[in-house]
Order: structure tokens, then C-alpha cells, then sequence
């Protein structure tokens, strides 16, 4: 049967603009770069516009708007909400439902960059059609009560086209007349709308297809740092689907994450607060439980070559882990019990116990290394 698309389904607005941005990134970019060369203000232009709207959509769109992960004040709402505009990724209030949906039904039907109906739906199909019927905006009542939010929604178009394509160019021919205009419109403005818009793109389709799985396999989300490193921090995905609400995506200290940097930054020069972090042994303990759980599936997969000495060391791993994690779970209880109602006439046993659940935290911690690292050394599953 020929192939037909489904023209009464094509979103012509996104489609032409997707398409077309792309066209002229890949044609008239290089051509302008062929003919007149780049100077350090377009440089200097290109960074300032791609780091402004990249982070705005991250620590703006997703991670302030979308998930509630610390509160801002009114100066980072409105600074957000005019680059964010200018990424050319709809407004907040329309990315925020479909980004809801998304963590509440991913991989499923419901889930608007569904990565079970392929990597190029996830990536951008999903922008190019239209769905059937639009899903209502009845999961962003909070963000209806806020009048910076409602005003960027209102005026979205003009905001992005103002900001993120006619500033550029403005700000070129403030510094070089007509040839820097049409430098700071092609390189600030269109290169960069394309490299954001699909550097956003990647967390939807790549950030579900590679990387590892280290905290949970309910869904297809992966941690991978190659792609952290492209997307503003946002490759921890796996983490990030597991623990929503948290601030990090790369929780780790040493995990790439500049959005994270960011918000800690911004927290210190008091324009936000009440940042949301998971309990370490909270993220520690599901770490642990995915640890066994692959664990387990090496040792009952059949076809697994692996000698019986590797066989015992994991199972004495899984053991251990099993063991630790019950330890834990008792102390956990009993310090809270404690702590809590006595707090005043056993300090010094609260104390004692709170030291006794931190050594076990330490212990877990280590074991989990342990076995992480044996998991590399027995052969994959097949
Ligand atoms: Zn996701
Ligand atoms: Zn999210």
C-alpha cells in the first residue's frame, strides 16, 4: 500500500516552523559563516541566547514550572518565562500540562512524547500532528494563579518572536549595521532555536532509549552523562522520573548538572527557596533495591555462563544487601519513634541511634558499590 500522510493531521504552524528552522540552520548559516566569517560578539551573542533560553526551559519550564522543585521569586519567574518563550517550545502553561502527562502516564498512550510509538515520535513527531482531540489544561490549575504565567500564555507569540529572534538582530546591528543584523538573527536567533529546541528534543527520545537504569526499570527513562552534558544537566533521567520533585537531576555532587549549580546559586543570593531534595538514603535504598533486582536476574537467567565462584559472590552480594536493607528499615523506624516522642529524655540514646542508622548508611552504600561492581564482572545476561 502507498505511504499517505495524514494531511488533515499535520500541524502546519509547528511542522513549517520545525522544518523550516531546520532548512535554514543547515543553508543559510553556513553560507553567512562561508561569506563573512564569525566575529566574537556573535559568538558571544550565539552562547548568551543558547544558555539564556536553554536554561530557562530546564530550570524554568521543567524543573520551577513543571515539578515545583523550589520557589521563585518574581524576577526568575518573569526571566524565565520571556526566554523560555523565546526557545520556541509553546508556552509554559501548554508545556507544563503536556510535561505532567508525560511523568504521569510515560510510555503509555497518554503520554505525549510516547517513546513505545518510536524514537522520531518521541523526538518530534508528536509536535508535527495533531492529536485527535486536544487534551484539556486540567492539570496546571496552580500555575492559572499565577498572573506572570497567564500573561506569558497570553502573549506567547509575540514574546518569542520579539525576544528571540528579532532582539538578536537588533543587537547585531547595534554593533555591526545591516551584515551583523542578519549575523545575530541567523547564528543567535535561528541556529540557536534549532540547537535548543532539539537539545530538549533528545531528553524526550534518547534520554528514554540509552544510558542505565540505576535507580528504577518501571519506565524507559536513563541516566546517561554524555547527554547531561548536552542538555543543561537534564540526562539523569532515570533519576529524575524515579524522584520528580527533586531540585538535581544529577543528584551526585560531582554529576554534571548546571541547572542544578544554578538554582543552588540563585538560592544563595536569596531569588529562590525551598529547595526539594530527596533523603540520601531514600535514593540510596531504591539504588540498592535495583541493584538486587539485577542482581537476581543474572543468577536465575539460565543461559548466563558464570562459575560457581561468581555465583556464590553474588549471592552472598544479594545476601548482604538483603540483610541491610532490613537493618536499615529498623533503625530508620526506631530513631524516628524515638527522636520524635523522646526527645528530650534520651537524647544521648537518640544520639547512639542516629549514629548507629548513619554507620548503616555508610555500610549500604559501600555494599552497594560492591555489588555494582561485581554486576560488571560476571558476564551480561543474554
Ligand atoms: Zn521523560
Ligand atoms: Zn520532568
Amino acid at each position: 500500500m502507498p505511504f499517505r500522510l495524514p494531511a488533515s493531521r499535520i500541524n502546519w504552524t509547528n511542522s513549517a516552523f520545525l522544518i523550516g528552522t531546520f532548512l535554514v540552520t543547515c543553508t543559510a548559516v553556513p553560507l553567512y559563516l562561508w561569506n563573512y566569517g564569525v566575529n566574537w560578539f556573535q559568538l558571544a551573542l550565539f552562547l548568551f541566547f543558547f544558555i539564556g533560553t536553554g536554561l530557562s526551559i530546564t530550570l524554568g519550564y521543567h524543573r520551577l514550572f513543571s515539578h515545583v522543585a523550589f520557589q521563585a521569586r518574581w524576577p526568575v519567574r518573569l526571566v524565565t518565562l520571556i526566554f523560555g518563550a523565546a526557545a520556541f517550545e509553546n508556552s509554559a502553561m501548554h508545556w507544563v500540562s503536556d510535561h505532567r502527562r508525560h511523568h504521569k502516564h510515560v510510555d503509555h498512550e497518554d503520554d505525549p512524547y510516547d517513546i513505545s510509538q518510536g524514537f522520531w515520535y518521541a523526538h518530534m513527531g508528536w509536535i508535527l500532528f495533531k492529536l485527535d482531540a486536544e487534551p484539556p489544561l486540567d492539570n496546571v490549575q496552580d500555575l492559572r494563579k499565577d498572573s506572570l504565567v497567564v500573561w506569558q500564555d497570553r502573549f506567547y507569540v509575540l514574546i518569542a518572536v520579539g525576544f528571540g529572534l528579532l532582539l538578536p538582530a537588533v543587537l547585531g546591528y547595534l554593533y555591526s549595521g545591516w551584515l551583523g543584523a542578519l549575523g545575530g538573527f541567523l547564528l543567535a536567533g535561528v541556529a540557536r532555536v534549532t540547537a535548543v529546541q532539539h537539545m530538549t528534543f533528545f531528553i524526550n527520545s534518547l534520554c528514554h532509549t540509552i544510558g542505565r537504569q540505576p535507580y528504577s526499570d518501571r519506565c524507559s527513562a536513563r541516566d546517561s552523562w554524555i547527554m547531561a552534558i548536552f542538555t543543561f544537566g537534564e540526562g539523569y533521567h532515570n533519576y529524575h522520573h524515579e524522584f520528580q520533585h527533586d531540585y538535581r537531576n544529577g543528584v551526585k555532587w560531582w554529576q554534571w548538572d548546571p541547572t542544578k549549580w544554578t538554582i543552588w546559586t540563585l538560592e544563595k543570593l536569596h531569588l529562590v527557596e525551598g529547595l526539594r531534595r530527596v533523603p540520601e538514603e531514600k535514593v540510596l535504598l531504591s539504588q540498592l533495591a535495583d541493584t538486587r533486582r539485577r542482581l537476581n536476574e543474572r543468577l536465575e537467567c539460565k543461559q548466563t555462563v558464570i562459575n560457581e565462584r561468581m555465583r556464590e559472590l553474588l549471592k552472598t552480594s544479594d545476601a548482604k544487601l538483603h540483610q541491610l536493607g532490613e537493618r536499615w528499615a529498623v533503625l530508620k523506624a526506631q530513631y524516628a519513634e524515638k527522636a520524635g516522642a523522646l526527645k528530650h529524655e534520651y537524647t544521648e540514646r537518640a544520639v547512639a541511634q542516629y549514629e548507629e542508622a548513619k554507620a548503616a548508611l555508610a555500610e549500604i552504600r559501600r555494599e552497594v558499590q560492591q555489588a555494582l561492581r561485581l554486576l560488571e564482572l560476571a558476564p551480561a545476561a543474554v
